[in-house]
C-alpha cells in the first residue's frame, strides 16, 4: 500500500470535474485518506513547482495554480504512486493516452486538470507540505 497525493487544480474545480475525478480514482478501488478544498498560497505554489523554477512558463504556472480553489486528497492503494499517474496521463494531454484523466478533459500542459506526486519520495514530502504530516 502506498499514499500519494492529488491536487484537482483550479481548471479541474471550475469545469466541475471534482465529483467525477475522486468516482474514477474510488471506482478503482483507492481509498481516500484525506479530502480539503483550498485556495493555495503563492508560496506552497512555488515550493510545489520548485524544480521548474528555471523554466520561462513558471509564473504562468504559479499565476495558474493561485487562480482558483484547488481539491487536495491524499489516496491510499496499492503501488498508489505509480498507479495514479497511471490513471492521471503524461503532462501535454495531447501525449496522454486515451482513457486517462488529462487526455479526456484536456488539451494543454498549461491546464491540465490535475496532478499526483511522482516518486514516493515527492509523494512523502507533498503529503507533508499540504497536510502537514
Ligand atoms: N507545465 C507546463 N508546461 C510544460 C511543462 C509543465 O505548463 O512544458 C505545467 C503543467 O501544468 C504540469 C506542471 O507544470 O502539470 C508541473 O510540471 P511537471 O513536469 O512536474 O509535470 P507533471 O508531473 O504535472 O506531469
Ligand atoms: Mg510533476
Amino acid at each position: 500500500m502506498e499514499e500519494t497525493l492529488v491536487i484537482i487544480k483550479p481548471d479541474g474545480v471550475k469545469k466541475q470535474l471534482v465529483g467525477e475525478i475522486i468516482t474514477r480514482f474510488e471506482k478503482r478501488g483507492f481509498k481516500i485518506k484525506k479530502l480539503k478544498m483550498e485556495q493555495l498560497r503563492e508560496q506552497t505554489v512555488k515550493e510545489h513547482y520548485a524544480h521548474l523554477k528555471e523554466q520561462v512558463f513558471f509564473m504562468d504556472v504559479v499565476n495558474f495554480m493561485t487562480s482558483g480553489p484547488v481539491v487536495v486528497l491524499i489516496l491510499e492503494g496499492p503501488n498508489g504512486v505509480a498507479s495514479v499517474r497511471q490513471m492521471v496521463g503524461a503532462t501535454n494531454p495531447q501525449d496522454a493516452l486515451p482513457g486517462t484523466i488529462r487526455a479526456d478533459y484536456a488539451f494543454v500542459s498549461g491546464s491540465n486538470i490535475i496532478h499526483a506526486s511522482d516518486s514516493l519520495e515527492s509523494a512523502k514530502i507533498e503529503i507533508e507540505r499540504f497536510f502537514g504530516e
